[in-house]
Parts: structure tokens; C-alpha cells; sequence
């Protein structure tokens, strides 16, 4: 066969002297919206020196990989408040983009192949060859023409940096994940939905990867990463799927807090095990088995389920009525809740509960009352000390 053997890799001469990875990179691009992660050096950090060489299957160096690459991504990006707007994550993103784009984003075919591999070559260092960065890539590939993509990989296989020889170009194997070629020792045609076409097509169907990416993308699938109203809010009006979860996802979220503080809850709160933790506490954010999930129509009906016990609990509940709130424009009857989406409006400043019907802004009664106090306090008295 040819295209086989690794090239050796120099190990580095001492031990990184620390694990934990401390540089993350953002990268933005304004025109499509979608952002690029990449962690710098995570091999250096992740991989034992000794075993630098090849990227084994079977081996968990993915796996390894994958975990650093969430606990940074959790650490550094993730935002999950619920008001968080696509803008503000851009422009935050955008703070942290310290460094240059290192590849052309899009090769433009008539560009000489000489002077590409130049600019390659001094973009990535003389050596020509660096193992696959783990990265999470929210962006889908352009079809770029073969030989161009080749060219911008030195001619050599991403996987391992085998030199590959013109006439044995058109036997390379296309990775959709990382949107390059492979030698068919670093890609064995294994198939994978693409995280990038998921969140912004919801394309499920599956697509060629190397072995690297399968490794990675499997070693990512249960960890909740994606924060759909960060990286592509209009997910919710292209599926219907996603919006109904959002809807329960809101309500469930509400509702365990509740829950949380109610000494008779236990039995139902027990229901709420039967999906992921994230899902109930946090709004937005998703692992690509979820996503799955919910595509197949698996997810809604449990969240529908645990939606209805949680409900009639707090319907029957003294303790949980007890922590309803009495809407203080209409002072009627009608007990409100967080939880109760639909009907009930929360202050933005103080937090309680109103009709939305009945809610006007600036005019909130507790504000009013807590401002009211202040200035009192703060007028100095006119009575003669
Ligand atoms: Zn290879
Ligand atoms: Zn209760
Ligand atoms: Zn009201
Ligand atoms: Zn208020």
C-alpha cells in the first residue's frame, strides 16, 4: 500500500509544564456568522510525547482530547444565559481573536498553486506538516476544486504528512469535517452528521470523515456544547422541533427550581432524570445527541411528559402554591408562576411575577415601592435635630 507509513514526529524535549489549557482562540467571521475554536498546542497538552506519532484508532487520544476541548469550550465561551443575543457573542468572540487566520479561508482556484503552497508553507512553518488541530468547526467547507486543497496541504495527507505524489491525488479521501484530504491509512470512509451542517441546515445525514474527526466527533457527542441561541438562533423558527423543545425546555427550567425548594417534590423531581441535567438547567444548549433526538421526534415527548407530573404537582401542591406570586396590577385570585411562559411576565428589575397583559414598563408596583423607600431615606429630615 502506499501512502502508509507516519513520519516521525519530533517529541518535544520536556514535559508540558501543565495540563490544563490556558490559550483558546475565537475566531469570527462576519459574513456567515459562524465561528471557528480552535485550541493551540492541545496536542502538545493532551497527548503523551511518546505517543505523538500517529493518531492510532483505538487509542484515546480523542477521547483525551474531546474533554479538554469541552472543559475549555465550557470555560471560555459557553454562555448560557438565557438572554444572551448572537450579537453579543460575536462581539465577544471577536475580543478574543488574538491571533491571524493561519489558512486561507477560501482557496480561490485561480490562484497559482505555487504561490499558494508558498503562503502555506510560511503560514505554517517550514516543516509543512503538523498533526489535526482538535477543533470545534461551526462553519460548513466551500467545495474548493481538489488539487487546490491538495496544494494548501503541502501534498501531503492532514492525517499523518505522508507526501503524496501527483498521480495518486485523485485516491486521496475528503474529510467533510475538517474540509481536507486524507491517505487511506487516516481515512477508512467512516461517516458522521457534521456538527456545522446540524446547526445550520439541520442536515442530519451523514458524510465521509477521517478517522481523526470520527474519533473526535464521537468523543463529543454527549457533551452539551452547542448553544443554539449563540451560534445560530434561527434554528428555532427553521424547525418546529427545536422551537416546541425551547418552549419545554423554558417551562421545565422554571419548574425544577421550583421544584427544588418543595419538601414533597422528591417522586417528581425523579422524573426529570430520564433526560440529561443540561437540558432542565440550563436554556439553549444542546449535545449533538440531542440534537439527534430531537430531529427524531425522541426528546419532546419525555419533556412533555415530565412537563404534565411537574405541573400537577404544583397544582396540588400547598407548599408550591404557597410560592405563587398575586399579580399586583390586577390584585385577582389567579396564582402566577415562573414557569407559566405563556401568561406570566417577570419584572426585569425586581423579578416578580405579573399577567403580561397587565405588566407596563417603568410602572412595576414593588420598583415603585423600593424606590419610593430610598428617597425617603435618603431625604435629609426637616424636623430640627
Ligand atoms: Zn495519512
Ligand atoms: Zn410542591
Ligand atoms: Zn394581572
Ligand atoms: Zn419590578
Amino acid at each position: 500500500m502506499d501512502g502508509c507509513a507516519l513520519l516521525p514526529v519530533n517529541s518535544p524535549g520536556h514535559l508540558p509544564s501543565h495540563h490544563e489549557v490556558t490559550r483558546f482562540h475565537c475566531h469570527s467571521d462576519s459574513e456567515d456568522e459562524y465561528v471557528i475554536i480552535e485550541l493551540e498546542d492541545l496536542e502538545n497538552l493532551s497527548v503523551a510525547p511518546d505517543k505523538r506519532s500517529s493518531f492510532e484508532p483505538g487509542s484515546n487520544s480523542a477521547e483525551a482530547t474531546a474533554q479538554e476541548l469541552c472543559r475549555a469550550f465550557r470555560k471560555y465561551w459557553l454562555q448560557t444565559d438565557s438572554a444572551v443575543q448572537l450579537s453579543d457573542c460575536l462581539s465577544s468572540s471577536k475580543q478574543r481573536s488574538v491571533r491571524k487566520e493561519e489558512i486561507p479561508r477560501e482557496l480561490e482556484s485561480s490562484l497559482n498553486l505555487a504561490e499558494e503552497i508558498k503562503i502555506i508553507s510560511k503560514l505554517r512553518g517550514s516543516s509543512g506538516w503538523s498533526p489535526p488541530r482538535s477543533q470545534i468547526i461551526f462553519n460548513i467547507h466551500p467545495s474548493v476544486k481538489r488539487d487546490a486543497v491538495v496544494a494548501a496541504q503541502n501534498f501531503t495527507c492532514v492525517g499523518c504528512g505522508t507526501p503524496i505524489e501527483s498521480k495518486y491525488i485523485r485516491r486521496l479521501r475528503y474529510c467533510d469535517y475538517l474540509g481536507k484530504y486524507f491517505c487511506d491509512c487516516c481515512h477508512s470512509y467512516a461517516q458522521s452528521s457534521i456538527p456545522a451542517r446540524i446547526l445550520s441546515k439541520w442536515d442530519f445525514k451523514k458524510y465521509y470523515v477521517c478517522n481523526f474527526s470520527k474519533h473526535l466527533l464521537d468523543s463529543i457527542w454527549q457533551h452539551p456544547i452547542f448553544n443554539v441561541s449563540c451560534i445560530n438562533k434561527t434554528l428555532y423558527t427553521k424547525s418546529k422541533e427545536m422551537d416546541r423543545v425551547r418552549e419545554a425546555q423554558e417551562q421545565l427550567f422554571h419548574l425544577k427550581k421550583l421544584l427544588k425548594t418543595c419538601r414533597f417534590a422528591e417522586s417528581v423531581l425523579k422524573e426529570f432524570e430520564q433526560v440529561p441535567s443540561h437540558l432542565t438547567e440550563e436554556l439553549h444548549l444542546f449535545s449533538l445527541d440531542d440534537l439527534v433526538k430531537i430531529k427524531r421526534g425522541q426528546l419532546l415527548p419525555l419533556l412533555k411528559d415530565i412537563l404534565k407530573s411537574s405541573t400537577s404537582h404544583v397544582d396540588g401542591c400547598e407548599l408550591c402554591q404557597a410560592k405563587g406570586f398575586i399579580c399586583e396590577f390586577c390584585q385577582s385570585a389567579d396564582l402566577l408562576f415562573p414557569y407559566q411562559t405563556a401568561k406570566c411576565k417577570r419584572c426585569p428589575e425586581c423579578k416578580t411575577c405579573f399577567h403580561k397583559a397587565c405588566f407596563k414598563y417603568g410602572g412595576c408596583p414593588k420598583c415603585l415601592r423600593i424606590s419610593a423607600r430610598r428617597t425617603l431615606s435618603e431625604t435629609p429630615s426637616l424636623v430640627p435635630q
